[in-house]
């Protein structure tokens, strides 16, 4: 019988955690071809999501579940879920149920029918989000798909529903600045979209607040385009090109006129307006050298602190006795 692995990274989720659990039991009992595996990884939340994971755990072996020893962000957990799994089909799902699990069953038909890798999800509404976030997250991938080669679709869910080959691809890249939108697309493989009207959030918040959301967004135009440096090139070209025509224009004019009166205003202005342009510019170049920086100490992506897999393939002998497991 074929494996649905579904990885659920969960941070302060308890509130949602049973329902969650309740609608997936619903979906995967009517799917009873399948066998399943569901993995929840615990991104460092202190609340009650553990000890409600574990009671899971022992009354349903199909769970498994994966504390990491912080809150290394849902990239990281994702990574830590997808690389524990063992199914033929792995899925990527929120605990919030804002992505519905009960559209699992016709992905898993689209992917064993039809000639696809991976099917994938995107919202065709932002119904329920702060407008301001809704147009900052349009300008944001309207940006980004100009200055990436790597196609990222505007409302892109993280739910999909992926072959095992396509999660080996993924878990090869092994970078620190994992923004999973920018890594789904850049492995390439067919993709089939579904889409779907916005589902608000079971229970609890989200942890998203709008500066997280621009840092993310940076991060995401630093690990999928470097047209940034090349921009920042030539905003430094343009000026140079503007400043040795002003030059030629004063030295002219001093030889036909005299020197008229010293406009130092204008000076200052244009030495505050420079000076902006070149920080700008040493930012840009700074955000690159530090994520190269980050990226050169390769630490682990992610820490286990607590699990009940202990058998991970390959990965058995990493595993201390006191199950404490450091990828
Ligand atoms: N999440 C996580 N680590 C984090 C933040 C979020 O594992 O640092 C999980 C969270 O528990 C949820 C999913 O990622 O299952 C999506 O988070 P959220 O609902 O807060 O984001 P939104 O849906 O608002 O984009
Ligand atoms: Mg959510």
């Amino acid at each position: 019988m074929e494996k649905i692995s579904i990885v659920v990274p969960c941070y302060y989720e308890e509130k949602s955690l049973p329902f969650f659990y309740e609608k997936i039991n619903e979906v995967t009992k009517k799917m009873n071809n399948v066998e399943f595996e569901i993995i929840f990884v615990n991104d460092g939340s202190n609340d009650n999501t553990l000890n409600i994971m574990k009671d899971y755990a022992n009354l349903d072996t199909r769970v498994k579940y994966i504390s990491l020893s912080r809150n290394f962000g849902k990239e990281s957990a994702l990574y830590a879920g997808l690389e524990n799994s063992t199914g033929d089909y792995i899925a990527v799902m929120d605990a919030d149920l804002q992505d519905p699990p009960e559209l699992l069953e016709q992905m898993y038909n689209s992917l064993i029918n039809e000639d696809y890798d991976c099917i994938a999800t995107r919202r065709v509404d932002r119904k329920g989000e702060p407008p301001i976030r809704s147009f900052f997250a349009r300008c944001f991938y309207k940006l980004i798909n100009k200055i990436s080669n790597t196609d990222i679709v505007d409302g892109a869910r993280d739910f999909r529903l992926m072959k095992r080959k396509m999660v080996e691809a993924i878990l090869q890249m092994k970078e620190y600045n994992r923004f999973s939108k920018g890594i789904f697309g850049w492995v390439g493989f067919n993709t089939k979209w579904i889409a779907y009207e916005n589902i608000e959030r079971v229970a609890g918040e989200t942890k998203w607040s709008f500066w997280k959301l621009f840092k993310y967004s940076i991060e995401g135009i630093v690990a999928f385009s470097t047209s940034p440096l090349l921009i920042s090139s030539f905003i430094g070209i343009i000026f140079f090109i503007i400043s040795f025509i002003m030059i030629c224009f004063i030295i002219v004019r001093t030889l036909i006129v005299g020197d008229p009166v010293a406009g130092w205003p204008s000076l200052v202005c244009i030495i505050f307006f420079v000076g902006g342009i070149q920080l700008f510019c040493t930012g840009i170049l700074g955000q690159y050298l530090a994520k190269a920086y980050i990226e050169t100490k390769n630490r682990p992506i992610y820490i286990i602190k607590e699990s009940n897999i202990f058998k991970s393939k390959d990965r058995i002998n990493t595993y201390e006795k006191d199950n404490t497991n450091i990828k």
